[in-house]
């Protein structure tokens, strides 16, 4: 039985400085029952919190550390780049280097921006999508998270939908007027819209693959469709990439899907686990942004060189390692593979999405393919399966709204390991 009276003094104590106890408000456990654990340090596929406590991890920093934590690669950047100081708020060669990598890796990306975080990135890819359309509506899909601009929290998922504020306080009517929302995977309801709202659509934001209302995956024929919809009505379709670029594939989701959309978001991964974000596109999309044209966008840390040195080890790594991705997908594979079992041997039906190295479960017999199916799930089942996952040494994403990440630290005998604490908390779980 693992317990953390330290972890609980300090959440006592950060309640009184910070809301809620943490900065972001995914890494609570209101959704789960129980406090948040707190931690020290992290090493390949562990994580150790501040009672000796050590966790076999899948959140992986919400995804970018596909290479487990620690990574010697990235982890030696870092310590190079130190000593030529922090930051210089003046233009470096690695800027290029790391923006030629990644025109070179992402399929649509021709041009790219890079910013301090996902919600950056988003939130200026929208900006550029007006500026270059004219247009001021945008339609983005129930249950899809796009980090925390005022636009984004209509219909959000991950923490917002988790803590039950899918739109939050604060979103103006106005600024909330512009977002229209359509069902993930409902290719009619997007047409219908974009007809009801004709020449007024400057951007269709979506993560290609939905990671914020548990996994999601587009069904066939989704993404072409919003492709082939956007060429036809001059509409930019932006894909959310923070979580699945670099992580899919090396191209990210319009890699593997074979689908290229006007403008990618990028995020974590890039930084290989700094607070990084990028946006890029077409370029004559990415010429409108400010100095070369006359939308503005700016950063005082962007492009930040410590940043962009553990950003480069990081896709310097994945693009020279491919078999990084076929082993993600066999780990991840055999995993679910090993909780199928387990659910066959209990009589259980519940529903796994996986792709890749991302997975999820859900409490419900029905298939999830969009926000409400995912709604279908029984959340109490899902916090008193975390709390026994939590007891065994595992930690998961303390909310079903979220994406499971393996790295590649997670061997086959942890998968083994990973399998056994499942059939055991799905035991506890239904009791
Ligand atoms: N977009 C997607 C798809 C995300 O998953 C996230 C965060 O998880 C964001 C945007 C926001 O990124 P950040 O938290 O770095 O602002």
């Amino acid at each position: 039985m693992k317990i953390a009276p330290i972890s609980e003094e300090l959440f006592q104590r950060a309640q009184n400085s910070i809301p809620g106890g943490v900065n972001s408000p995914v890494r609570a456990f209101r959704a789960v029952g129980g406090n948040p654990r707190f931690m020290v340090s992290a090493k390949g596929p562990y994580m150790y919190d501040e009672d000796g406590n050590r966790y076999m991890e899948f959140i992986n920093s919400w995804g970018p550390m596909i290479l487990g934590h620690a990574a010697e690669v990235v982890q030696e950047a870092v310590q190079q780049a130190i000593p030529n100081s922090l930051s210089f708020g003046a233009p470096t060669r690695k800027e290029i280097e790391i923006a030629e990598l990644i025109v070179d890796m992402v399929p649509s990306i021709e041009k790219v921006r890079m910013v301090n975080s996902g919600t950056e990135a988003t939130m200026s890819a929208v900006r550029v999508a007006r500026g270059y359309t004219g247009r001021n509506k945008m339609i983005k899909f129930e249950g899809c998270y796009h980090g925390h601009g005022d636009s984004f929290l209509i219909a959000a998922g991950s923490g917002a939908i988790t803590l039950g504020v899918p739109d939050s306080p604060g979103v103006t009517q106005g600024v909330a007027a512009d977002t229209l929302t359509a069902p993930f995977n409902d290719l009619e309801a997007v047409k219908t819209l974009v007809e009801a709202n004709k020449d007024q659509v400057a951007a269709i934001i979506l993560e290609p693959v939905a990671g914020n209302m548990g996994l999601v995956l587009p069904a066939p024929g989704f993404l072409q469709g919003l492709r082939d919809l956007c060429t036809k009505e001059g509409i930019v379709l932006i894909f959310d990439e923070v979580m699945t670029g670099f992580r899919l594939a090396p191209g990210g989701a319009q890699q593997l899907f074979g689908v290229t959309p006007d403008m990618t978001t990028l995020g974590k991964i890039i930084g290989g686990g700094m607070p990084v974000g990028a946006y890029g596109g077409k370029k004559e999309i990415m010429n409108f942004v400010a100095p070369a044209g006359p939308v503005y966008q700016a950063g005082t840390l962007s492009g930040n060189p410590i940043a962009m040195s553990a950003g480069m080890a990081m896709l310097q790594y994945l693009q020279s390692h491919p078999e990084v991705y076929t082993t993600l997908e066999q780990t991840t594979t055999n995993m679910v593979n090993g909780m199928n079992q387990n659910m066959q041997e209990l009589g259980l039906n519940f529903t796994i999405n996986h792709v890749g190295s991302m997975f999820s479960i859900f409490f419900t017999s029905q298939a999830v393919t969009d926000f409400e199916s995912a709604k279908t799930s029984d959340t109490a089942m899902f916090g008193r399966y975390f709390n026994s996952m939590l007891q065994r040494g595992v930690y998961l994403a303390p909310s079903q709204y979220e994406s499971l990440f393996v790295s590649t630290a997670i061997t086959d005998e942890l998968v083994q390991e990973y399998i056994k604490a499942n059939g055991e908390a799905l035991k506890e779980a239904l009791l």
